[in-house]
């Protein structure tokens, strides 16, 4: 969603199963960012870790997708999340890309949120282990999210645990959304290019400004999350910006 993200020399680099990643020193800014309405540092320090783990472990599913179907890619985690960046492949004379079908570009989109869900459940698997038990909670007042509670006197503990499940499954469930560029909007724009080549592309993202729009209302009224807002109307904002493309190009 935002560039520049040139190497620095503060970069953070190493690799998992063969997959380059690079963290950029802004990514950990915007984690203390957000983690900063704690004032306990200890409760800093776990929410930066359960971030940083969580938005990894997103990035992943996307890579081993990728690699699935021939696509290496590398990672980078910057200060608006992660990104998952195909590389280039020698072909004949130059270089290229693997080309997805779009059913595989759906597939590759929905690893991301669906291995966070997977080590959500780990995650409950673990505090299961530990002696925890699973109660039903709800996200938001109506989505049904499982939380597990460790026997009493583990107070710290059981905030790792929740912080891994509420990370988890609420970045993912947002990160299905139908807004362009999050995973979901990728998924909306296959599916309706596949039903209809021909406008599929500008329905897609007249989806995105619409859910967009009403998401960043949402989020200001009734979550009172301004970031929300922000998130959301600016992802609205950029999908109706590439409408209007779109219609400059159509003579
Ligand atoms: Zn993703």
């Amino acid at each position: 969603m935002f560039q520049s993200t040139s190497p620095t020399r503060f970069d953070l680099r190493f690799s998992i199963a063969g997959i380059p990643i690079r963290v950029h020193p802004l990514f950990w800014v915007i984690a203390i960012l957000l983690g900063s309405n704690s004032n306990n540092l200890l409760m800093i320090l776990v929410w930066i870790v359960v971030v940083f783990v969580s938005i990894l472990v997103h990035e992943l599913g996307h890579a081993f997708a990728f690699r699935r179907f021939g696509q290496p890619s590398n990672i980078l985690l910057h200060f608006s999340g992660g990104l998952t960046i195909p590389e280039s492949l020698p072909w004949g004379s130059g270089y290229a890309t693997v080309s997805l079908t779009p059913n595989q570009h759906i597939f590759v989109s929905l690893a991301g949120p669906f291995a966070g869900f997977a080590l959500a459940a780990l995650t409950l698997a673990v505090g299961t282990a530990l002696g925890g038990q699973i109660i039903l909670s709800t996200l938001l007042g109506f989505i049904p999210f499982p939380i597990v509670l460790l026997p009493y006197g583990s107070g710290m503990l059981n905030e790792v645990f929740l912080t891994f499940l509420w990370v988890n499954v609420f970045w993912g469930i947002v990160n299905l959304l139908p807004v362009f560029p999050l995973d979901g909007g990728h998924v909306t724009r296959y599916v309706l290019i596949q039903s209809d080549p021909r406008n599929g592309l500008r329905t897609s993202l007249w989806v995105s400004v619409v859910t967009g729009g009403l998401l960043a209302v949402t989020g200001l009224l009734v979550m009172n999350s301004i970031y929300m807002a922000f998130l959301f109307g600016l992802l609205a904002f950029q999908s109706y910006q590439m409408l209007q493309g779109l219609s400059a190009r159509r003579y």
